[in-house]
C-alpha cells in the first residue's frame, strides 16, 4: 500500500537536497518519478527544484487553480515510482486531497516536503492538512545559533530585526528568512543570521 508523506522542517534543513537525493535513487534504477514545485517560486527560473547545494532538477509546477489528481492522472506512465512535490507549504487544501486520491486510487508514493510553519509561527494551508491527513509524518531537523533544534522560521529586515507583520507569502532565502528555536524567536535574537 502506497502512502502519502509529509517531510517538514524550518528552513535550510535541506530537505530540496533530500527530494532530489530520494527521486535521483529511483532514476538510478529505472524508475521515473514525477516532480512538482510552486510555481510562485522563480529563483531558479520556472520549473526548476534547486537545492542550495547546487543539485537541480526539471520540475512541474502547480498553482492554486492546478487540479493536482487530473494533471498526475495524464503523466503517469506504467514506469513511474514516485511523485515528488517542493515547496508543499504552498498546496491548497484541495491539493492535499487530490494527492490523497493518487495515493489511494493509484497506489504510488507522494512524498511531499515543506515548511511547518511561517514566519509568525503560523500554520500554512498546505502544511497544515497534510500534518493531519498523511500516512507519515518526518521531521528533517535542522538546528538554531544556539545548537537546539529550530522549528521557527523568523523573517528579518535589512537591521537583522525580526519582522512581526506581513504578507504569508515573502519568498526569499538566506538574505531574508533564518531559523531558529523556539526560545530566540520569541526573544527576537537572530544573532548569528546571515546579515548581508
Ligand atoms: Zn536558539
Amino acid at each position: 500500500m502506497a502512502k502519502l508523506y509529509f517531510y517538514y522542517s524550518a528552513m535550510n534543513a535541506g530537505k530540496t537536497t533530500q527530494l532530489l537525493q530520494n527521486s535521483f535513487n529511483y532514476n538510478e534504477r529505472g524508475m521515473d518519478t514525477l516532480l512538482y514545485t510552486f510555481k510562485f517560486d522563480d529563483r531558479y527560473g520556472e520549473a526548476v527544484i534547486a537545492s542550495r547545494i547546487g543539485l537541480k532538477s526539471a520540475a512541474n509546477v502547480f498553482d492554486k487553480h492546478l487540479d493536482l489528481f487530473e494533471d498526475i492522472s495524464k503523466r503517469l506512465t506504467d514506469n513511474t515510482a514516485c511523485i515528488f512535490v517542493d515547496e508543499a507549504q504552498f498546496l491548497m487544501k484541495a491539493h492535499v486531497k487530490q494527492l490523497c486520491q493518487v495515493v489511494d486510487e493509484f497506489d504510488i508514493p507522494v512524498l511531499t516536503y515543506g515548511l511547518r510553519s511561517d514566519f509568525l509561527g503560523e500554520p500554512f494551508e498546505g502544511s497544515l492538512y497534510l500534518l493531519l491527513w498523511a500516512d507519515e509524518l518526518v521531521e528533517v531537523k535542522t538546528i538554531c545559533h544556539c545548537g537546539k533544534k529550530a522549528t521557527m522560521n523568523a523573517r528579518f529586515d535589512s537591521e537583522c530585526r525580526i519582522i512581526r507583520h506581513g504578507e504569508q507569502i515573502d519568498i526569499g532565502g538566506n538574505e531574508k528568512y533564518i531559523s531558529l528555536c523556539r526560545k530566540h524567536y520569541y526573544l527576537g535574537d537572530c544573532k548569528g543570521g546571515n546579515k548581508k
